[in-house]
Formats: structure tokens, sequence, C-alpha cells
């Protein structure tokens, strides 16, 4: 069967090994062309005979082509004429638009599992106390690991919540592990561990990022956010002056870049999102995270506003933050998307599984097996996901005209086998084993169940020492 890649294919895992082997110290604004040089090419290719859920208004077409060229999808539908475009066999396989996640701490997939049983090492102090021994290495080991987990898993665009920034070049090694891994992504600039409440972040360096971002994301894969602490900050005990949070929140509304705020957790939730509304901050630009805890007003609130929502089950389950709310928010008109947040809590980042556990809390908690349907959480984790992140009109559907973000899921896999409803299929079966290709702004990032342009065993050796290093300098169990 031809495939567009498999000439370049050796010549890619050569250069990958060869990045590796140039070392993972954090590049700054010159390490651009390195990480860019070691993706594939965007090529034209037709997927034929496949599944296609467009996710869009054109539904699902049986037995349907998807022809992309140049980054772009061309065309969408059955017997396509792609001249020149090399053939992909698409029988068995259901096509859909990449996993869209919108909040992840990817930097802390260096300390995966790490959150303990014991209130010593629960994770709000085991992420604070690692975090601060991080070096701007170790952010580029966790964010790589993270990327080269969500290609693997289908995740074509994640939020990069970014909560550690402790210097400048730890900004760099992160947003340097996205751009070489041709995700599509929100880097969101953000505060570091154990910084006092009393202190704002780091104004200058968020508009030295902002003013760089043409050199930061040469082929606009990324963009700027910011990862507001809100009002209550990292430390329960005592709140953020009022003059710092709005100086943060002010820089990034003069900068245009869109905001991203924790609105639950193990802190007081209730009544979070009216003291952000009733400081007039509450705005269309804004994401809250989790509102386990929102109230029928605060909820109100949200919508009235144009604000999105974005939900993370498996880690507000296995935290205590409460059972989310998602039915409430869809009723309420909000745009959802679903997210990872914490590989320290939930163990991976699997978004078949978010969206299983998903469906299953809002059937739980409404005591009927009918209340949210499997292809409604397929639109949370796709084309929702998108518009709540403000990406709707660039990705998330299948649709001529639109980015080329999509994934191939094999249904012959053990824990498939049959076809039945789709929709169902990859809510409550399918897993990451069973995505075949992987596709990003054009770009084949995984063919044949292996990623195309990373060398997995390097990135997961870096990581494991860069993890057993810090742990031994942390003095930690
Ligand atoms: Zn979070």
């Amino acid at each position: 069967m031809p495939r567009p890649t498999v000439m370049s294919r050796r010549h890619l895992l050569r250069a990958a090994a060869a990045l590796a082997a140039s070392g993972v110290a954090p590049g700054g604004f010159a390490a651009a062309s390195q990480g860019a040089g070691a993706l594939p090419a965007r090529g034209a290719f037709v997927i034929r005979n496949a599944y296609v859920m467009t996710m869009d208004e054109a539904g699902d077409i049986a037995n349907a082509d998807v022809h992309v060229a140049n980054g772009v999808i061309v065309a969408v539908g059955q017997n396509l004429r792609a001249p020149g475009a090399a053939a992909i066999d698409g029988q068995a396989m259901i096509v859909l638009p990449g996993l869209v996640e919108t909040h992840w701490h990817m930097w802390n997939t260096l300390l995966r599992s790490m959150s303990g049983d014991k209130p010593d090492f629960g994770y709000f102090r085991s992420t604070a106390m690692l975090g601060q021994k991080f070096s701007a290495d170790d952010m580029y080991q966790g964010t790589r690991l993270a990327c080269a987990e969500a290609i693997n898993n289908g995740i074509t665009h994640v939020h990069d919540w970014c909560h550690n920034i402790r210097d400048p070049e730890y900004a760099d090694a992160d947003i340097k592990a996205l751009r070489e891994s041709g995700l599509r992504a929100r880097f969101s600039y953000g505060a570091a561990q154990g910084m006092p409440n009393t202190k704002g972040i780091d104004l200058a360096d968020l508009t030295r990022l902002h003013d760089n971002w043409a050199k930061l994301s040469p082929d606009g894969l990324l963009t700027l956010g910011l990862a507001w602490r809100g009002q209550g900050g990292n430390n329960p005990a005592t709140a953020i002056p009022p003059d710092i949070y709005i100086a943060e929140i002010g820089a990034a509304r003069k900068l245009g870049l869109p905001i991203s705020v924790h609105a639950s957790g193990s802190r007081p939730a209730i009544g979070q999102i009216d003291a952000i509304a009733k400081a007039g901050l509450l705005g269309k630009d804004m994401q809250l995270i989790h509102a386990n805890k929102a109230s029928a007003d605060e909820i109100k609130a949200v919508a009235d506003a144009g604000a999105s929502i974005s939900i993370s089950p498996y880690t507000e389950l296995r935290i205590g933050f409460g059972l989310p709310q998602t039915t409430k928010f869809l009723e309420a008109k909000i745009p959802v998307g679903l997210s990872v947040d914490t590989v320290e809590l939930s163990g991976n980042a699997d978004m078949f599984g978010i969206m299983k556990v998903t469906q299953n809390a809002e059937n739980g908690i409404a005591e009927t097996e009918f209340t949210l349907p499997a292809r409604r959480v397929l639109a949370l984790a796709t084309s929702e996901g998108a518009r709540s992140m403000g990406i709707g009109g660039q990705t998330g559907s299948l649709k001529a005209g639109k980015r080329a973000d999509l994934i191939m899921v094999n249904t012959r896999g053990i824990n498939l086998g049959v076809f039945g409803d789709p929709a169902h299929m990859l809510v409550t079966a399918a897993e990451p084993a069973n995505v075949d290709m992987v596709v990003i702004d054009g770009r084949i990032l995984k063919r044949n169940g292996k990623l195309t342009a990373m060398n997995t065993q390097a990135i997961v050796q870096a990581a494991a020492a860069a993890n057993v290093a810090l742990r031994k300098r942390a003095n930690w169990w």
C-alpha cells in the first residue's frame, strides 16, 4: 500500500535521534528551526473507503474518502478524485477529527502517578515541593513526554497550562517541546510553584513571548494565553492582592491573550466564579476549569459572559473535587471541553477514557442510562472542544477548508472487533492502542500505530533519568 511518508520516515527517525543525541538544553529562540526540521513534510494523500465521522453538518459518511493536501482538508466524500495524492487504505477504520484537549499541566508529566495516598504526598504538596526543584530541562522532559503521549493517544490539540515558569528559560524549554512535537497547542503562561501570592508573574517575560511569537511558532500551530491564578492563588491561607491579579489579567487583555483560570478545588470553591464576576473580570475570553461546585447563578454568569468551561472528570474524582456538572453546563449552552489536567493524578492522558467517564458520571448522577449520549460526548472531545478553545473555525471537524487534524481508529482491535454504533465504540470501547494514524496540520505523526517523528525510546529514557535525578535532588521518596 503506497504511503506518502515511507521514503522520508527513515530520514526523519535519524533526524529525531540526532536531535535527541544533540542534548536537550532549553534552546530559546535559536532552537526553533531545529525542532521544525524533525517534522515530516505536509504531503498530499487521500484516505479511501473509511467510515468518516465529520462531526459537522455532513454527519457520518460510510465508505468515504478524505483528501488532504498542504495541511488542509481538500474534500470529504465518496469516490473523490484526488490526482497525485498517495492513497491510504481506510477499510475497517473510523476517521474522525483529532481529539481536542483543553487543560493540561504538561510539565508535571515528569511526575506521573506520583500523587500519594497520604496528605504529605498529596497532589498539591508533591507538585509544589518537586516543582520548585525542577530545572528548565525537566520542564522540557516532562512536556516532551506529554506531547509524545498525546499524539500516540489521538490528541491533536493540547492546552498546555504551564504553572511552573521559574525563569524565562523555563517557558522557552516548555514551548520548545511543544514546537518540536508538531501538536497544535495553546501555551498558557503561569506562575511558578511555591511563588508567594504577594508576587505577580513576570509580565515583561509574557510580553517578550508575545512579541516574539512568530519566531516561537513559525508555522502558527502554537498560540499564547495566560494561565491566571485568579484571586485565590496557590496558598489557601492568603488571597492574591487585587493590584496583582488585576495587573496580570489586564496585561493579558492588553496583549489580546485568552485567559484560563481554575474555579474549583480543595480550597473553598463556592463563590469563586461569583467573585470573578463581581470584580467585573468574567469575559468571553475566559476559560474556567472544573467548576464542580458552581452554583446555578454562577453557571448563568458564565453562560451570559460567553465564557467556556473545561472539565477533567478523572482528576476531579481522584482528588475529591466532587462530581462534574457537565449536563448543567450543556443545558446552559456553555461551550465545554474535556481535559487531562495532570497525569500526576490521572496516571495517563487517555481521552477515550475521559470521554467514557464523562458519560458515565452524568448518567450515574441522573440515575438514568440516557442522560448524556455518546455522540454528545464525542462532540465535546472534538468540535465543541475546539469551539471552547476559540479554534472551532480552524479545526474540530472534517470539512473542506479546515486544517487537517484527524485520526484513524482501527476497528479490528481485539477490544473492538464488531462494528456497532461508531460513537458508542469510540466512547465506551476504544483505547489509544486502536489509534492507527494521527494527522496534525496535514503532517502524519502516527502511522500503523507508531509515532513517525519521535524517538519514543529516547524520550522515555531521558524522562525516566530526569525523574530519578529530580527526586534525588529533592530528597523525595
Ligand atoms: Zn488544572
